[in-house]
């Protein structure tokens, strides 16, 4: 790859992070994990493994019965007709299963339709693999969906395949069946890929719901889909992920890709999906009330203490409050950057000691909103919130409206 990886940017969170250590006592909602700890289940199965000396080399593509186990829960909670645990790949996180598709997939010069805004990594994967990441609007009207008209318009003659996650980072929105329908059509009719990104399957609210695109007909064959360890289970730090392909050359590659890259994923993690899997699953309905609490707890907070300067409805999914934030802030004298969003990032973190992520490190769509992730215990959350009161409270400088 060489001078190719000169052309692949880090993310701005990167930069966000390094911002963080020089802050004392931070508020750290710019990171996309969560506070809870791993279930009971996946710590004694890890322990376990250790004990009985499972430090080995294993399967190329995982252990056999962690790929049993997922092959039965794509089946009955995704739907997917897998038809044999061979069309299964775990990975060392999602991030890694997403490496591995756009490596086998794509070729110079292809382009992959992908949201704007995006979660970073998803340009820089396809850019890994030299093709052309080409970013396609989500509407907050539209509740952060895509206008599926337009994303029609932006298929080229380049285009090889369609990059969707949903629920979606960093804005929360769901894609509705009927798009997940339009979108099946639009690939089956043009011959194109599906790169599918669930890794907040499990993060919903309000009723919405999750619809995988390869349980719709002919669509398993079109798709590879993505799934993590890392949300559902809170197992961020221990880096667990799987794919799920038909398509047997592409399998074929995305092993060397998988062999090449790590041999095979970590054996002690493998037997804590194990455990993950064949324990009990309450603590992912856990998590998620306790997500909507915190979301809830949060959007409160700022409709209450910034809502002058910060908007937006609370999301149907994933762990984040995308912001809008009020065009005619101003940032005190001395504290302005390139963008909106950079300016408020910077303001937050410098004299909040806030965390965020100023929405213009997602694409050109994401400017002029901030990204906060509300996955952080309830005491961070409410700090955060005080301290946007005494930043916004009379000292915002927001002129009145001409
Ligand atoms: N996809 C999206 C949209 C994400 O936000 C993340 C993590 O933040 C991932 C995939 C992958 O997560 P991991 O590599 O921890 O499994």
């Amino acid at each position: 790859m060489g001078e190719d990886l000169d052309r692949v940017p880090f993310s701005g969170i990167i930069r966000i992070r390094d911002m963080m250590y020089a802050v004392k006592d931070p508020f750290r909602l710019d990171q996309g994990d969560v506070s809870f700890d791993a279930p009971e289940t996946v710590k004694a199965a890890m322990r376990r493994a250790v004990d009985e000396n499972r430090s080995h080399y294993l399967q190329t593509t995982g252990v056999p019965r962690l790929l049993e186990l997922l092959a039965d829960k794509l089946q009955r909670v995704n739907r997917i007709p897998i038809a044999s645990p061979d069309e299964i790949m775990v990975t060392t996180g999602g991030i890694h299963a997403l490496y591995l598709a756009c490596q086998a997939l794509l070729e110079p010069g292809d382009e992959v339709l992908i949201p704007d805004p995006t979660w970073p990594p998803a340009a820089g994967n396809i850019l890994a693999a030299r093709a052309r990441p080409v970013g396609c609007p989500l509407h907050e009207g539209l509740g952060w969906r895509f206008d599926l008209d337009e994303l029609e318009r932006c298929i080229t003659p380049a285009t090889r395949a369609i990059y969707v996650n949903s629920p979606h980072n960093p804005t929360g929105g769901v894609l509705h069946r009927s798009d997940i329908d339009r979108l099946a059509a639009i690939v089956i009719e043009r011959g194109l890929w599906l790169i599918s990104d669930e890794a907040y399957e499990d993060v919903l609210y309000d009723g919405a719901e999750h619809v995988s695109p390869a349980s719709l007909p002919e669509m398993h064959e079109r798709t590879i889909s993505i799934y993590t360890f890392s949300k559902s289970y809170a197992m961020t730090g221990l880096r667990l992920g799987y794919l799920a392909a038909r398509d047997a050359r592409l399998r074929e590659r995305m092993k060397k890709a998988l062999f090449y890259t790590c041999s095979n994923v970590t054996s002690v993690v493998q037997f804590g999906g194990i455990g993950a899997l064949e324990g009990s699953q309450d603590c992912i309905a856990v998590f998620r009330d306790e997500l909507r609490a915190r979301r809830d707890l949060f959007y409160a907070g700022i409709r209450e203490h910034a809502g002058t300067v910060l908007g937006g409805d609370p999301p149907r999914g994933a762990f984040y409050a995308f912001l809008r934030i009020n065009p005619r802030w101003q940032a005190p004298a001395g504290n302005v950057s390139q963008s909106l969003s950079w300016t408020m990032a910077e303001h937050l973190i410098s004299r909040g000691r806030i965390g965020c992520v100023p929405g213009g490190d997602f694409g050109p769509h994401g400017e002029g909103y901030i990204r906060f992730c509300f996955a952080r215990n309830r005491r961070e959350l409410s700090g955060a919130i005080a301290s946007m009161r005494d930043l916004f409270s009379g000292a915002v400088s927001i002129p009145a409206a001409s």
